[in-house]
Protein backbone atom coordinates (compact mmCIF):
# COMPACT_ATOMS: atom_id res chain seq x y z
CA UNK A 1 0.00 0.00 0.00
CA UNK A 2 2.88 2.59 1.01
CA UNK A 3 4.42 1.93 -2.08
CA UNK A 4 1.09 2.04 -3.71
CA UNK A 5 1.18 5.63 -2.23
CA UNK A 6 4.62 6.48 -3.17
CA UNK A 7 4.25 5.50 -7.37
CA UNK A 8 0.93 7.37 -7.12
CA UNK A 9 2.44 10.36 -5.72
CA UNK A 10 0.44 13.45 -3.97
CA UNK A 11 -3.65 13.46 -2.84
CA UNK A 12 -6.10 15.32 -4.38
CA UNK A 13 -5.23 18.71 -4.36
CA UNK A 14 -6.89 20.12 -7.43
CA UNK A 15 -6.56 24.22 -7.25
CA UNK A 16 -8.40 27.13 -9.01
CA UNK A 17 -4.93 27.80 -10.56
CA UNK A 18 -4.51 25.27 -12.41
CA UNK A 19 -7.71 25.75 -14.90
CA UNK A 20 -6.27 29.50 -15.24
CA UNK A 21 -3.35 28.00 -17.15
CA UNK A 22 -3.35 28.54 -20.49
CA UNK A 23 -6.62 29.90 -21.94
CA UNK A 24 -9.00 27.51 -24.25
CA UNK A 25 -9.05 29.35 -27.55
CA UNK A 26 -12.44 29.44 -29.31
CA UNK A 27 -13.92 27.28 -31.84
CA UNK A 28 -15.21 28.63 -34.62
CA UNK A 29 -19.00 28.85 -34.24
CA UNK A 30 -18.47 29.56 -30.72
CA UNK A 31 -20.51 31.36 -27.98
CA UNK A 32 -19.90 31.24 -23.75
CA UNK A 33 -19.59 27.54 -22.49
CA UNK A 34 -22.73 26.88 -20.54
CA UNK A 35 -20.78 25.39 -17.67
CA UNK A 36 -23.69 24.43 -15.15
CA UNK A 37 -25.57 21.88 -17.61
CA UNK A 38 -22.99 20.82 -19.64
CA UNK A 39 -22.41 16.81 -18.51
CA UNK A 40 -19.60 15.05 -18.84
CA UNK A 41 -18.51 11.98 -18.00
CA UNK A 42 -15.49 10.78 -16.49
CA UNK A 43 -14.77 7.00 -17.03
CA UNK A 44 -12.04 5.49 -14.85
CA UNK A 45 -11.07 2.35 -17.30
CA UNK A 46 -11.12 -1.12 -15.65
CA UNK A 47 -12.56 -2.52 -12.36
CA UNK A 48 -10.68 -3.08 -9.08
CA UNK A 49 -11.36 -6.85 -10.11
CA UNK A 50 -10.37 -6.90 -13.30
CA UNK A 51 -7.48 -4.24 -13.09
CA UNK A 52 -6.13 -4.00 -16.80
CA UNK A 53 -2.65 -3.48 -17.27
CA UNK A 54 -0.16 -3.90 -14.41
CA UNK A 55 2.98 -1.54 -13.79
CA UNK A 56 6.54 -2.14 -14.18
CA UNK A 57 6.57 -1.89 -10.49
CA UNK A 58 3.67 -3.98 -10.23
CA UNK A 59 0.90 -1.56 -9.34
CA UNK A 60 -2.36 -2.02 -11.26
CA UNK A 61 -3.61 0.27 -13.91
CA UNK A 62 -6.97 0.42 -12.39
CA UNK A 63 -5.12 2.79 -9.40
CA UNK A 64 -3.22 5.45 -12.06
CA UNK A 65 -6.78 5.47 -13.65
CA UNK A 66 -9.07 6.41 -10.51
CA UNK A 67 -6.50 8.47 -9.05
CA UNK A 68 -6.06 10.56 -12.52
CA UNK A 69 -9.86 10.28 -13.12
CA UNK A 70 -10.71 12.02 -9.45
CA UNK A 71 -8.05 14.63 -10.03
CA UNK A 72 -9.98 15.51 -13.55
CA UNK A 73 -13.05 15.35 -11.84
CA UNK A 74 -12.36 17.76 -8.72
CA UNK A 75 -11.32 20.23 -11.25
CA UNK A 76 -14.13 20.07 -13.22
CA UNK A 77 -16.37 20.95 -10.18
CA UNK A 78 -14.05 23.54 -8.86
CA UNK A 79 -14.60 25.47 -12.34
CA UNK A 80 -17.60 25.14 -12.20
CA UNK A 81 -18.63 22.01 -14.70
CA UNK A 82 -21.11 20.55 -11.54
CA UNK A 83 -22.76 17.95 -12.95
CA UNK A 84 -19.60 16.43 -13.75
CA UNK A 85 -19.81 12.69 -12.91
CA UNK A 86 -17.32 10.09 -11.93
CA UNK A 87 -17.82 6.64 -13.10
CA UNK A 88 -16.66 3.85 -11.35
CA UNK A 89 -17.78 0.10 -12.22
CA UNK A 90 -17.52 -3.12 -10.79
CA UNK A 91 -17.24 -6.55 -11.74
CA UNK A 92 -15.18 -8.54 -14.80
CA UNK A 93 -14.20 -7.22 -17.87
CA UNK A 94 -17.36 -8.08 -20.08
CA UNK A 95 -19.91 -7.51 -17.40
CA UNK A 96 -18.18 -4.46 -16.70
CA UNK A 97 -18.26 -2.93 -20.06
CA UNK A 98 -21.86 -3.34 -20.71
CA UNK A 99 -22.90 -1.79 -17.22
CA UNK A 100 -20.34 0.94 -18.26
CA UNK A 101 -22.05 1.96 -21.12
CA UNK A 102 -25.44 1.64 -19.78
CA UNK A 103 -24.68 3.93 -17.20
CA UNK A 104 -23.06 6.14 -19.52
CA UNK A 105 -25.86 6.51 -22.01
CA UNK A 106 -28.39 6.74 -18.83
CA UNK A 107 -26.83 9.89 -17.61
CA UNK A 108 -27.36 11.32 -21.19
CA UNK A 109 -24.07 12.98 -20.71
CA UNK A 110 -23.08 15.75 -23.15
CA UNK A 111 -19.59 14.43 -23.63
CA UNK A 112 -17.99 10.83 -22.47
CA UNK A 113 -14.06 10.75 -21.34
CA UNK A 114 -12.46 7.41 -20.50
CA UNK A 115 -9.16 7.30 -18.57
CA UNK A 116 -6.38 4.44 -19.37
CA UNK A 117 -3.07 3.81 -18.64
CA UNK A 118 -1.15 2.39 -21.13
CA UNK A 119 1.22 -0.70 -21.33
CA UNK A 120 2.79 -2.95 -24.43
CA UNK A 121 2.00 -6.11 -25.90
CA UNK A 122 3.79 -9.28 -24.29
CA UNK A 123 6.18 -9.88 -26.80
CA UNK A 124 8.17 -6.26 -26.24
CA UNK A 125 8.31 -7.25 -22.34
CA UNK A 126 12.03 -7.64 -20.67
CA UNK A 127 12.61 -8.21 -17.60
CA UNK A 128 13.78 -6.40 -14.33
CA UNK A 129 13.83 -6.78 -10.50
CA UNK A 130 11.90 -4.04 -8.34
CA UNK A 131 11.98 -4.32 -4.45
CA UNK A 132 12.93 -7.95 -4.41
CA UNK A 133 10.71 -9.77 -7.33
CA UNK A 134 10.97 -10.13 -11.08
CA UNK A 135 8.77 -7.65 -12.88
CA UNK A 136 8.27 -6.53 -16.74
CA UNK A 137 9.03 -3.59 -18.17
CA UNK A 138 9.33 -1.90 -21.73
CA UNK A 139 10.76 1.35 -21.76
CA UNK A 140 10.46 1.38 -25.70
CA UNK A 141 7.56 3.50 -25.76
CA UNK A 142 6.32 6.97 -24.25
CA UNK A 143 3.98 9.43 -24.47
CA UNK A 144 0.17 9.49 -24.09
CA UNK A 145 -2.99 8.70 -27.01
CA UNK A 146 -6.16 9.80 -27.89
CA UNK A 147 -8.87 7.24 -29.89
CA UNK A 148 -12.21 7.88 -31.16
CA UNK A 149 -14.23 5.62 -32.89
CA UNK A 150 -15.59 6.58 -36.62
CA UNK A 151 -18.78 3.95 -35.39
CA UNK A 152 -20.02 6.41 -32.44
CA UNK A 153 -23.17 8.07 -33.15
CA UNK A 154 -21.09 11.52 -33.12
CA UNK A 155 -18.29 11.22 -35.02
CA UNK A 156 -17.50 14.68 -35.94
CA UNK A 157 -18.13 15.59 -32.30
CA UNK A 158 -15.93 12.84 -30.86
CA UNK A 159 -12.92 14.16 -33.36
CA UNK A 160 -13.90 17.60 -32.22
CA UNK A 161 -12.95 16.64 -28.48
CA UNK A 162 -10.07 14.37 -29.07
CA UNK A 163 -8.43 17.31 -31.37
CA UNK A 164 -8.93 20.01 -28.35
CA UNK A 165 -7.50 17.68 -25.71
CA UNK A 166 -4.32 16.67 -28.12
CA UNK A 167 -3.95 20.24 -28.68
CA UNK A 168 -4.28 21.43 -25.23
CA UNK A 169 -1.86 18.77 -24.03
CA UNK A 170 0.95 19.31 -26.85
CA UNK A 171 0.48 22.89 -25.22
CA UNK A 172 1.61 22.04 -22.09
CA UNK A 173 4.45 20.21 -23.44
CA UNK A 174 3.37 16.34 -23.28
CA UNK A 175 3.89 14.26 -26.71
CA UNK A 176 1.89 11.42 -27.69
CA UNK A 177 3.14 8.29 -29.08
CA UNK A 178 3.60 7.48 -32.82
CA UNK A 179 3.79 3.86 -32.08
CA UNK A 180 0.28 2.85 -32.61
CA UNK A 181 0.82 3.21 -36.74
CA UNK A 182 3.89 0.66 -36.08
CA UNK A 183 3.52 -2.72 -38.35
CA UNK A 184 5.15 -4.30 -35.26
CA UNK A 185 1.88 -3.54 -33.03
CA UNK A 186 0.18 -6.12 -34.98
CA UNK A 187 -3.71 -5.89 -34.22
CA UNK A 188 -2.72 -3.61 -32.22
CA UNK A 189 -2.05 -1.27 -35.13
CA UNK A 190 -3.96 1.73 -35.81
CA UNK A 191 -4.79 4.82 -38.12
CA UNK A 192 -3.47 7.93 -36.98
CA UNK A 193 -6.61 10.63 -37.92
CA UNK A 194 -4.88 13.30 -36.63
CA UNK A 195 -0.92 13.62 -36.62
CA UNK A 196 -0.66 16.89 -34.54
CA UNK A 197 -2.96 16.34 -31.60
CA UNK A 198 -2.08 12.26 -31.71
CA UNK A 199 -5.40 11.18 -32.38
CA UNK A 200 -6.14 7.71 -33.15
CA UNK A 201 -9.20 5.56 -34.62
CA UNK A 202 -9.85 2.80 -32.96
CA UNK A 203 -13.91 1.83 -34.28
CA UNK A 204 -14.34 -1.59 -32.22
CA UNK A 205 -13.76 -0.21 -28.67
CA UNK A 206 -17.27 -0.48 -27.37
CA UNK A 207 -16.81 2.42 -24.60
CA UNK A 208 -16.31 4.50 -27.56
CA UNK A 209 -18.53 2.87 -30.39
CA UNK A 210 -21.83 1.83 -28.12
CA UNK A 211 -21.71 5.47 -26.03
CA UNK A 212 -24.58 7.80 -27.94
CA UNK A 213 -22.47 11.01 -26.87
CA UNK A 214 -18.67 11.73 -27.95
CA UNK A 215 -16.89 9.76 -26.75
CA UNK A 216 -13.07 9.62 -26.62
CA UNK A 217 -9.94 6.96 -24.56
CA UNK A 218 -7.23 8.56 -24.02
CA UNK A 219 -4.24 6.87 -22.30
CA UNK A 220 -2.62 8.98 -20.55
CA UNK A 221 1.18 7.62 -20.84
CA UNK A 222 3.30 4.12 -20.30
CA UNK A 223 3.37 2.74 -17.05
CA UNK A 224 5.02 0.10 -17.50
CA UNK A 225 8.04 2.51 -19.00
CA UNK A 226 10.00 2.72 -15.40
CA UNK A 227 10.92 6.34 -15.91
CA UNK A 228 7.11 7.39 -17.01
CA UNK A 229 5.27 5.37 -14.35
CA UNK A 230 7.10 6.99 -12.17
CA UNK A 231 6.04 10.53 -13.87
CA UNK A 232 2.19 9.46 -14.06
CA UNK A 233 2.44 8.97 -10.64
CA UNK A 234 3.64 12.52 -10.11
CA UNK A 235 1.43 15.39 -8.96
CA UNK A 236 3.11 17.81 -11.49
CA UNK A 237 2.03 15.55 -14.49
CA UNK A 238 -1.79 14.25 -12.99
CA UNK A 239 -2.55 18.53 -12.65
CA UNK A 240 -1.43 19.17 -16.02
CA UNK A 241 -3.69 16.69 -17.86
CA UNK A 242 -6.27 17.49 -15.25
CA UNK A 243 -5.96 21.64 -16.70
CA UNK A 244 -5.94 20.19 -20.26
CA UNK A 245 -8.75 18.11 -19.94
CA UNK A 246 -10.41 21.09 -18.27
CA UNK A 247 -9.99 23.70 -21.11
CA UNK A 248 -10.40 21.27 -23.52
CA UNK A 249 -13.90 20.81 -22.36
CA UNK A 250 -14.40 24.19 -22.28
CA UNK A 251 -14.16 25.07 -25.73
CA UNK A 252 -15.86 21.88 -26.61
CA UNK A 253 -18.55 22.79 -24.82
CA UNK A 254 -18.49 26.60 -26.07
CA UNK A 255 -19.26 24.80 -29.57
CA UNK A 256 -22.50 22.89 -28.44
CA UNK A 257 -26.23 23.74 -26.75
CA UNK A 258 -25.88 21.08 -23.80
CA UNK A 259 -28.30 18.03 -23.72
CA UNK A 260 -30.35 19.43 -20.85
CA UNK A 261 -31.25 23.45 -20.23
CA UNK A 262 -30.20 24.75 -17.07
CA UNK A 263 -33.44 24.69 -14.85
CA UNK A 264 -34.19 21.09 -16.10
CA UNK A 265 -31.02 19.65 -15.40
CA UNK A 266 -31.07 20.31 -11.87
CA UNK A 267 -34.84 19.29 -11.55
CA UNK A 268 -33.78 16.00 -13.11
CA UNK A 269 -30.74 15.54 -11.55
CA UNK A 270 -32.71 15.67 -8.02
CA UNK A 271 -34.26 12.96 -9.30
CA UNK A 272 -31.58 10.72 -10.82
CA UNK A 273 -29.77 11.08 -7.54
CA UNK A 274 -31.78 8.60 -6.14
CA UNK A 275 -32.72 6.81 -9.26
CA UNK A 276 -29.24 6.07 -9.26
CA UNK A 277 -27.72 4.78 -5.92
CA UNK A 278 -26.46 2.11 -6.15
CA UNK A 279 -28.35 -1.14 -6.52
CA UNK A 280 -27.40 -4.55 -5.41
CA UNK A 281 -27.74 -5.98 -8.35
CA UNK A 282 -26.17 -2.93 -10.43
CA UNK A 283 -21.89 -3.50 -10.89
CA UNK A 284 -21.28 0.13 -10.91
CA UNK A 285 -19.99 0.61 -7.06
CA UNK A 286 -20.03 4.39 -7.32
CA UNK A 287 -21.73 7.09 -9.59
CA UNK A 288 -20.21 10.63 -8.20
CA UNK A 289 -23.40 12.79 -9.73
CA UNK A 290 -24.05 16.22 -9.17
ZN1 LIG B 1 -6.69 0.30 -19.94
Amino acid sequence: MLRLLRVLGLPIAATLACAAAPAARAEPGAHACEREPFRIVIDVGHTAQAPGATSARGVPEFAFNLKLAERIEQLLLDTGFRRSVLLITEGRSRKGLAARIKRANALGADLFLSIHHDSVPNKFLEKWKFEGKERGFSDRFSGHSIFISHDNSDRVGSLQFARLLGTQLRERGLHYTPHYTDRIMGHRQRLLVDAQAGVYRYDQLLVLRDTDMPAVLLEAGSIINRDEELRMGSDEHQTAVSAAVVDAVESFCATRRPRSPTREASRASGVSKQATAPAAAMPVRAIKQR
